[in-house]
């Protein structure tokens, strides 16, 4: 490498002697510069090849060499695409719209693009219509056969088309009277409540329908039949109370027959204990249980009980008596009655174990008067035990639990000719 003095003088590296100075070589540089070269796109896809000092002229005008967009979007592109980029998507572009012939910059336009009110579209409800875009709303809000409606009477939603079918069965549309009562039309569900309940025109029964008044008429003359029928309708009604009376009894006794004890084990719970027994201290009452019958179609029977005594077990002890009543069945029964009688107090205690029930029987004596056939239902004391058991016992054990006695009476069938 040759090198003038005068250059290195004045020429002093910041580095001093530690540096290696570069010179210019004319020569080489000619050589260089002569040198073949392919562009630096060739692999973007440049074909030139050619001599170095050629390269920077074909850069200027490479097409795959990178410049800045001529409208200065800011935008650096390779010369290939900025046509492209000019015409379709450079944002500093000047773009004419082909429906509204408007000029936009670029920006403009992407956002003026679907929104342009005079292009062609067609209509979103898909009833076939194409329409500048400026006339869709009012077409799709009030001209188009697809678009959807509310019912004016039911204000459910319907396809316009579709809303003509809807009026014949719609609920709420008005319809007239059956009878043509009013002038005034009725919601079509409320036809039939109209009809039954409210039409002044139309037929019904008098009120008094169940009782027997046969009376037909519109419903408005209805008030002028009952005004001058107030007599006729008591009548009715008298008659069917005494009807109902009737029956009434009827099923009192059907219900009676069905629900008394008819096998001769009569179990009596005597409740509130404690204020019968003080009102039978002053008054000595007699306590009846209900009628039961010895078999289904045998002795009617009653048992009584005194619950401070009686007669000789008076004011310590509690009388139990059993009573044969006339019943429905005497006339096939045999008399006098001789069937073996028990009557037991109930020890209540929870454990089966310790219970210790006090239980009296006896037989009937042919003799007794008490048994013989009952005359009529006269009130006389039955047989049984004064002293069945004394007030100092009944006080023991559980024979009173929840202020209640639980007494039995039992019939002893097992003896009987009719059973
Ligand atoms: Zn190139
Ligand atoms: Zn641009
Ligand atoms: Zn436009
Ligand atoms: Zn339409
Ligand atoms: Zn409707
Ligand atoms: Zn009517
Ligand atoms: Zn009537």
């Amino acid at each position: 490498m040759s090198t003038s003095a005068s250059s290195v003088e004045s020429f002093v590296c910041v580095h001093k002697e530690a540096c290696v100075m570069i010179y210019p070589d004319p020569e080489l540089q000619t050589e260089v510069m002569n040198s073949q070269v392919r562009c630096k796109y060739y692999k973007e896809g440049c074909k030139w090849v050619d001599k170095l000092h050629n390269l920077q002229g074909h850069l200027d005008v490479c097409r795959y060499d990178s410049i800045t967009c001529p409208n200065q979007c800011s935008d650096i592109l390779s010369r290939l695409s900025i046509d492209d980029h000019l015409e379709f998507s450079c944002p500093k572009r000047i773009v004419i719209c082909e429906f509204c012939n408007q000029e936009f910059p670029g920006e403009a336009f992407d956002l003026h693009v679907g929104n342009c009110q005079y292009e062609i579209v067609w209509c979103e409800n898909k009833c076939g219509a194409k329409l500048e875009r400026r006339y869709l709303n009012n077409h799709m809000r009030n001209e188009c056969h697809k678009r959807t409606i509310k019912c004016p009477y039911c204000s459910k939603e319907f396809v316009y088309e579709t809303l003509q079918t809807h009026q014949y069965q719609c609920p709420r549309y008005p319809v007239p009277c059956p009878n043509r009562c009013d002038p005034v039309k009725i919601p079509r569900e409320e036809v039939d409540i109209h009809v039954q309940e409210l039409c002044p025109s139309a037929t019904v029964s008098c009120q008094f329908k169940y009782a027997g008044c046969t009376h037909k008429a519109a419903r408005y003359s209805l008030d002028r039949h009952m005004g001058d029928n107030t007599k006729h309708h008591l009548q009715l009604m008298c008659d069917l109370v005494q009807k109902q009376q009737t029956q009434i009894t009827q099923l009192c006794n059907a219900l009676y027959s069905v629900t008394q004890v008819t096998d001769g084990t009569f179990v009596w719970k005597i409740t509130d204990y404690k204020q019968k027994f003080i009102e039978s201290i002053y008054k000595n009452t007699e306590i009846v249980s209900e009628p039961f019958y010895s078999t289904r179609f045998g002795y009617k029977m009653a048992a009584s009980v005194f619950l401070n005594g009686n007669g000789s077990g008076e004011g310590k002890y509690l009388s139990v008596y059993i009573k044969i009543l006339q019943g429905e069945y005497d006339n096939i029964l045999d008399w006098p009655f001789l069937l073996p009688i028990s009557f037991t107090i109930f020890d209540q205690n929870s454990d089966p174990e310790k219970r210790a029930s006090i239980t009296e029987s006896f037989v009937p004596d042919p003799t007794w008067k008490h048994f013989q056939k009952p005359v009529k239902d006269v009130d006389q004391l039955g047989f049984g035990y004064p002293k069945f058991v004394s007030n100092e016992i009944l006080k023991t054990r559980d024979y009173i639990k929840g202020d209640s006695i639980i007494l039995r009476v039992k019939v002893d069938n097992s003896h009987s000719s009719f059973s």
